[in-house]
């Protein structure tokens, strides 16, 4: 039996924010039917009885712009078709806005055990210059409904980095949302992508983004803040609580679904432009919704791309995946898979980096100091250069 995560993406939004690049269009309920249908469709065609799945995370996209009863039907599909590990991690992401308590009761009743509230900022300006479609407001009451409706593990996304967000708003926003105790918390400093119209706000200098000093600051912020109210870093951007006093000490908040991916194991993602690694091959679906729908409805595997991976770029994307967790790559894994050890292919270009503070050495493996994270970009090609 192959243990691997699913991912299936839902691409439809109520409306574009205006730094998204994710592959999701507004409105286009007429198609959320037929859809649904393809990703039933989709998992019947590609289903291997080898498998057995340990994680299902329902993303997009705005998955709860479907009806609530829609979501938990695909569930039902998934665990008919599929072998589902009893204790498997089920997290669907919620937009704060477009879920009531009934619906999120309805989904925990499915068996989500785990939500992912994309929360974004705790300052309604930031919330507007994003182009969310919701307030800070909308964010508490949906983690109090989801609190009500049962579920124990929630998540919220944050973004640092916003344009004109000073070190002081991004620290409130972190205090902000440990006031409301999520399980889990996300921060990813602001990206912007090429086309996107945040893109041309900060081209025609109509918003001004923070210095890379500011960023940094920022990022040092969460490693401190934090660790200081009860939530462990274990991956660059990624917090998860201690369990409290009287509470089981195995809670585990860690997102068991994204550790797959760092830990390069793997994952089918059914829907549109869903990426999938298996057994050392990569593929990605169709991107265009049309193609998507005629290509599993004429009963074919909606592949729009296969990616080739020779042995030494998966090499590197392992080691790229494992550096982000504060645990470093997993000597082990690495060694059974590949026949070498970690040293002998980091070689002497661990030394300097050790001197310079950017890697430290703990349990066998390399891990990267929040020094380190703060560049990793450049670290790890330095690092990594004869595999890249
Ligand atoms: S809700 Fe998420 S996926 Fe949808 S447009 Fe906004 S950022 Fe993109």
């Amino acid at each position: 039996m192959r243990s691997i995560g699913l991912y299936l993406h839902i691409p439809f939004c109520r409306r574009k924010c205006l730094y998204c690049d994710f592959c999701s269009f507004p409105g286009r309920t007429g198609d959320y039917q037929r859809y649904l249908e393809a990703l039933k469709q989709e998992l019947r065609l590609r289903w291997n009885p080898q498998w057995q799945v340990a994680t299902i995370y329902i993303g997009g996209g705005t998955p709860t712009v479907l009806p609530p009863s829609a979501l938990a039907e695909l569930l039902r599909e998934i665990k008919t078709v599929a072998r589902v590990q009893p204790q498997a991690e089920v997290t669907v992401e919620a937009n704060p806005g477009t879920i009531d308590g009934p619906g999120l009761a309805q989904l925990r009743a499915a068996g989500v055990n785990r939500l992912s509230v994309g929360a974004q900022s705790g300052d309604d300006r930031f919330l507007k210059i994003l182009g969310r479609i919701h307030t800070t407001a909308d964010v508490e009451s949906t983690v109090a409904l989801a609190r009500r409706a049962g579920f124990t593990n929630i998540n919220l996304d944050l973004i640092y980095g916003l344009p004109g967000e000073t070190l002081d708003d991004w620290q409130q926003t972190l205090r902000w949302a440990i006031a409301l105790a999520p399980d889990h918390l996300s921060c990813y400093g602001l990206q912007v992508e090429p086309g996107t119209p945040l893109q041309s706000m900060v081209r025609e200098g109509r918003v001004r983004l923070p210095t890379d000093d500011e960023v940094s600051a920022m990022f040092m912020a969460n490693t401190r803040i934090l660790p200081a109210a009860g939530y462990k870093q274990y991956e660059i951007s990624n917090f998860a609580r201690r369990p409290r006093a009287g509470e089981a000490a195995s809670g585990d908040y860690r997102c068991r679904h994204n550790l797959i991916y760092w830990r390069y194991q793997d994952y089918l993602g059914l829907g549109l432009a869903a990426v999938s690694t298996v057994a050392g091959h990569r593929w990605v679906n169709l991107d265009n919704l049309e193609a998507y729908l005629s290509a599993v409805a004429a009963g074919t595997e909606p592949t729009g791309m296969v990616e080739p991976l020779t042995p030494r770029q998966a090499m590197a994307e392992m080691l790229i995946l494992g550096f982000r967790l504060t645990t470093g790559p997993d000597p082990e894994a690495f060694a059974s898979r590949w026949g070498v050890s970690l040293a002998q292919v980091l070689g002497e270009r661990v030394q300097p980096l050790l001197d310079g503070g950017f890697l430290r050495e703990a349990a066998g493996t390399y891990r990267l100091t929040p020094r380190g994270m703060l560049v990793s970009n450049q670290v790890l090609t330095k690092l990594l250069a004869p595999l890249l």
